[in-house]
């Protein structure tokens, strides 16, 4: 749904004044004690923040992809940790379904994935397909109303904590590539389901990764997603709206770095004169913003095309290799600008210059997006 003006403002603000009044004053706890508070994860579903993308119909918000993207780049103004709880829900845990589910599926599931009372995961990363994501081993053989997984997934956001995975699988084991793939939803209760401990990482603490593994997992067939041999579609096809979100984030993140770097040029004295005066801290300032609106205006204009019904395969993967090689740009200057105390723990320049360098590897990495990127401008003829 395209919100008017007005209700878009209002939600706009909300959760500004959420970012700035319940997250941003806990962010450096989040980080220390890694872990989420739960009252804070209470207030976000309060909000409907689990529920941005999901339809209406099934108690969610569906927000257009632009107003989506104007919350993300509002929740980037914080820990990206805060983010990561409904991002799964928001994203790759729910828009397979959103997209292929059946109407059955979709009226068992959503409601609750919308209201946050049941968290999602995505997983498609294994330990041998990576950026080679069609190479999945993980197989999904058919007996009669059932198929049976068996395989192991790596690196899985919100695994911990979710009830409901969207899993892709090898239907086909004489089909090598994307073809012989599909998509599944599996509950967390479904016995030979194993979740690994959460992973040791550079930052975001307070958002957490973690291996499953699946061993003869007895899946209904009502669960699969699409058709037999559609599932690398359905990933990629979630992935592309998941990187429109993830430049979003990058725009966030970079703003607020920059404000963060302003105040502290006004206020840091040497040489008897506010550091903002030196022209060449005016100059990382400059890059940094021009960068920044760059990116802004790239994601905002992408998903505008894609609430348009364009396909935007090409731009959205723009976006994010462009928003998030942007936000470390700005991370690293952020630093230069804090000087000693940007790599002092105390001021939170370390903690996100750490916290954005996943924006370049997750949802496909920035060598993968310029792959994407010019196959599809060779495709298209420029
Ligand atoms: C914090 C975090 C959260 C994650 N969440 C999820 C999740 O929820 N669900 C999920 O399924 N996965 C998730 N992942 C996995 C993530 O998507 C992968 O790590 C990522 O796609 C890269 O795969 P890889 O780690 O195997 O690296 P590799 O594919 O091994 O890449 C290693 C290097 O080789 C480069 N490379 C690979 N192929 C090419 C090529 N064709 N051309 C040029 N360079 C190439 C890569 O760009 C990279 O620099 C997560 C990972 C992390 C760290």
């Amino acid at each position: 749904m395209a919100f008017d003006a007005e209700t878009r403002e209002q939600l706009i603000d909300t959760v500004r004044r959420f970012v700035a009044e319940r997250l941003r004053p806990l962010e450096a706890q989040v980080a220390e004690q890694d872990r989420v508070p739960d009252e804070i994860v209470r207030e976000m579903a309060d909000l409907g923040l689990f529920g941005l993308s999901i339809p209406e119909a099934f108690g969610g918000l569906g927000l257009a992809m632009e107003d989506e993207c104007l919350v993300a780049i509002e929740l980037g103004r914080t820990s990206p940790a805060f983010r990561s709880v409904i991002g799964t829900n928001v994203g790759i845990g729910s828009q397979g379904l959103v997209m292929f589910g059946t109407p059955e599926q979709k009226a068992k599931w959503l409601p609750k994935i919308a209201s946050g009372e049941i968290v999602t995961s995505f997983a498609l990363t294994e330990p041998e397909a990576g950026s080679d994501s069609a190479a999945v081993q993980t197989r999904a053989r058919r007996e009669g109303d059932v198929y049976v997984l068996d395989g192991a997934k790596r690196y899985i956001t919100n695994a911990g904590k979710a009830q409901l995975f969207t899993v892709m699988a090898r239907t086909d084991p004489d089909r090598k590539g994307a073809g012989g793939v599909s998509a599944f939803l599996v509950p967390r209760d479904l016995p030979g389901i194993t979740v690994g401990k959460p992973e040791k990482k550079m930052g975001q603490q307070g958002a957490h990764i973690h291996d499953v593994s699946f061993d003869g997992v007895r899946v209904p067939a009502a669960n699969r997603l699409g058709e037999e041999g559609e599932g690398f579609k359905v990933a990629m096809q979630v992935l592309d709206r998941g990187r429109l979100h993830i430049g979003a984030v990058c725009v966030g993140v970079a703003e607020r770095l920059i404000a963060d770097c302003v105040a502290y040029a006004n206020e840091r004295k040497q040489f008897g004169q506010p550091i903002a005066q030196f022209q060449l801290i005016q100059g990382m300032l400059a890059d940094s913003k021009t960068e920044a609106l760059a990116a802004r205006a790239l994601v905002l204009e992408t998903a505008r095309k894609r609430d348009a019904g364009e396909s935007v395969t090409l731009e959205a993967s723009a976006s994010k290799y462009f928003a998030s090689e942007m936000v470390g740009r700005v991370a690293d200057r952020a630093v230069q600008i804090f000087g000693g105390a940007g790599y002092v723990a105390d001021y939170g320049i370390e903690r996100l210059y750490r916290d954005v360098r996943i924006f370049r590897i997750y949802e496909g990495t920035s060598q993968i997006q310029q792959v994407v990127i010019a196959r599809e401008t060779l495709k298209r003829g420029g």
